[in-house]
């Protein structure tokens, strides 16, 4: 589904990534952890297309496809879905019509047809029972004054209204209480199925505690430096980042 190879990324004229390779299958949930400001949210922002990411060299294909040659709308409308770090708040626009105009714009972009309100609010609903939420983030305006787990609970419906076919989630866990990120864990694995893609980008272990990954990676200094399984979060957990941080030899 997603292939990277080799992916050198430059922003604001500093070498973040700097040889990142990584492959996933659909169906599978990736976690990415490493130090701060190892980049992963740079290649979140550059998977999505943010502006002011410079790819150097490198490929990224998504579906057979070069997804970096693709505008940002058109990437979302080919199934990649972006939850920001830090979600923006748009005071005054109310959050139903705010997810309205989002799915109708994907929908137009891939050719089909727009959603009326009626059958839009049956979706809503629809998704609502699937990730057994409240309906109360609805009639407020976009993260406006949301608490923290407001704004990932309002991200996770997002993602399960637009169904994408690969999720990035990043930092989901930053400043989250337990609830919460139990929220966002219970949302990711009701949306797990064998056609979606989750790519979970994380400083933390305690996500994966809820969240069991089919791979969990190690990004250091811009390059994935460790793969593995579940237990590789663990030891991480336990002993740091800086046992990894001694394998990392200087980019070629
Ligand atoms: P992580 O998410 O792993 O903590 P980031 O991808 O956010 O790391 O950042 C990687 C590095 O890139 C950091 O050194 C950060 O300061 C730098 N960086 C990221 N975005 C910008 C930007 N817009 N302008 C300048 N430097 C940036
Ligand atoms: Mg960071
Ligand atoms: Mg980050």
């Amino acid at each position: 589904m997603l292939k990277i190879e080799n992916l050198h990324v430059r922003v604001a004229g500093k070498d973040i990534l700097k040889g990142l390779s990584l492959e996933v299958q659909p169906g599978q949930v990736h976690a990415i952890m490493g130090p701060n400001g190892a980049g992963k949210s740079t290649l979140g922002n550059v998977l999505a297309g943010r502006e002011g990411y410079e790819v150097v060299s490198g490929s990224v294909q998504f579906e057979g496809r070069d997804l970096l040659a693709l505008e940002p709308e058109e990437r979302a409308a080919s199934g990649v879905f972006l939850a920001f770090q830090y979600p923006v708040e748009i005071p005054g626009v109310n959050n139903t019509y705010f997810l309205r105009a989002a799915l109708n714009a994907q929908r137009k972009a891939r050719g089909e047809s727009e959603l009326d309100s009626m059958q839009f609010l049956k979706r809503v609903r629809e998704k609502l029972a699937v990730l057994h939420l409240k309906d109360d983030l609805l009639q407020r305006a976009v993260n406006e004054g949301f608490s923290g787990g407001e704004k990932k609970r309002n991200e996770i419906f997002q993602l399960a209204l637009l169904e994408p076919k690969l999720a990035i989630l990043d930092e989901t866990d930053s400043g989250l209480d337990i609830d919460a990120l139990k929220n966002v864990a219970e949302g990711v694995n009701a949306l797990r199925s064998p056609e979606r893609a989750f790519l979970v980008v994380t400083h933390y272990q305690r996500l994966l505690d809820y969240i069991t990954p089919d791979v969990v990676h190690v990004l250091a200094d811009g390059r994935i430096v460790e793969s593995g399984g579940p237990e590789l979060a663990l030891q991480l957990e336990e002993h740091g980042y800086a046992w990894i941080k001694d394998r990392v030899t200087p980019a070629a």
